[in-house]
């Protein structure tokens, strides 16, 4: 099981996200303040 994590490197608000949310966090940025969003804000954790 793999799951994604999104920290905002802005507000440092951790959110787990589905393939959906990352795609869309990418576009729109963080869904707490709007900051801008990269690939290196995404942490992969395999359990
Ligand atoms: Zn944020």
């Amino acid at each position: 099981m793999t799951t994604v994590h999104f920290t905002c490197t802005d507000c440092a608000q951790t959110i787990e996200v589905n393939d959906a949310m990352r795609e869309t966090i990418l576009e729109t940025g963080c869904p707490v303040c709007t900051a801008a969003a990269t690939e290196e804000d995404f942490a992969v954790t395999c359990e």
